[in-house]
């Protein structure tokens, strides 16, 4: 029989209400857990489940809660046959991609999930996902971290949030699904991660100082100029399109020109969910590469944010990090 580590770090799937709304409830959660029968149904796999401490709304999830889940993966790796991560929506995209490059050469499911209403609501999206997930977990031909949500499983570094209130709160815009969970569950296998024989291996991650700038008609670049100094590692840029900016008015590109001289990593997303950056295919992006910013393909920003954070922990020079951002290291770009 499978064997399968629950890893609780909060998030709605265990909120109860309070005066102030909603926040994580151990006992209550624990609780819904045990009246969930089908849990303790023989075609289940085992399972054991560790809770975070402290319990967050996934807001407040920083490069700690990810190194934190990480090593409980790590320590656990060998005794499990796979595990599921139950973390709020709100920042799952970004824990699935930051867990996607710290665990090197994982052969292992991890699968987040959450829900929009709380398990020990009477109508909740809680109770399918906790399930389904645990079953995914279970599955030998799953190597990679996914998220599962609303009936659809995605490859972690592929995902976003698109809805804030929907039950199908997950896209995967650049990536075909992994596996739709209909009346049976039917995975999408040529678009399953391959196993791989190198040695598994954690890379803690540093809280690197990274900012997201996002483009918008009528942007005054002059305001940015005093946040892009030396301590800022690493800029994921959300463009137009393309990845194209406006070059008529105030002018970004001595600003970023200046973060590069100072060893920024500039990274060029599209705020298109779905489609490529291509620089150079328009003059308003030309200048970007000129700059020595790197396009980051079809990445979404969570992944790009998740990358930066893990080439600088690496310890690697500039060159290379800007090399490695647009190379495909773990299925995150096409
Ligand atoms: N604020 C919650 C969280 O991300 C939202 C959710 O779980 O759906 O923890």
């Amino acid at each position: 029989m499978k064997k399968i580590l629950i890893i609780y770090t909060g998030g709605t799937i265990g909120m109860s209400k309070s005066d102030k709304g909603y926040i994580p409830k151990l006992d209550e959660f624990h609780a819904a857990l045990d009246r969930i029968e089908e849990l303790k149904n023989p075609g289940m796999p085992a399972w054991d489940i560790i809770n975070m401490d402290p319990l967050l709304d996934s807001s407040n999830m920083t490069v700690k809660e990810w190194n934190e889940i990480g090593r409980v993966i790590a320590d656990n790796y060998d005794a499990y046959d796979g595990f599921v991560v139950l973390h709020g929506t709100d920042t799952m995209a970004y824990t699935a991609s930051a867990l996607s490059f710290m665990l090197e050469n994982n052969n292992k499911p991890v699968i987040l999930t959450g829900s929009q209403i709380p398990l020990n609501e009477v109508r909740n999206d809680a109770r399918d996902n906790l399930i389904t997930a645990l079953m995914i977990a279970a599955d030998e031909r799953i190597h990679e971290v996914c998220l599962y949500f609303g009936g659809k499983l995605l490859r972690g570094n592929r995902s976003t949030k698109i809805s804030a209130t929907g039950l199908s709160a997950f896209i995967s815009p650049n990536y075909p699904e992994l596996a739709v969970a209909g009346i049976e569950i039917k995975f999408n296998e040529s678009a399953l991660m391959k196993p791989t024989d190198k040695p598994f291996r954690l890379v803690l991650l540093e809280n690197v100082p990274i900012g997201v700038i996002k483009i918008f008609p009528g942007i005054q670049f002059t305001l940015f100029e005093s946040i892009m100094t030396e301590s800022l590692k690493g800029i994921v840029i959300e463009t137009f399109g393309t990845g194209n900016i406006p070059d008529n008015g105030e002018a970004l590109l001595p600003i970023i020109k200046k973060a590069f001289d100072h060893g920024t990593i500039l990274t060029v997303c599209s705020q298109c969910p779905q489609g490529t950056v291509y620089l150079g295919a328009y003059e308003t992006s030309s200048a970007l590469k000129d700059a020595g910013a790197v396009s980051g393909y079809d990445i979404t920003t969570e992944a790009a944010v998740a990358k930066l954070y893990y080439l600088f922990s690496l310890g690697l020079g500039r060159d290379t990090i800007k090399a490695r951002m647009e190379e495909n290291l773990r299925g995150e770009m096409s």
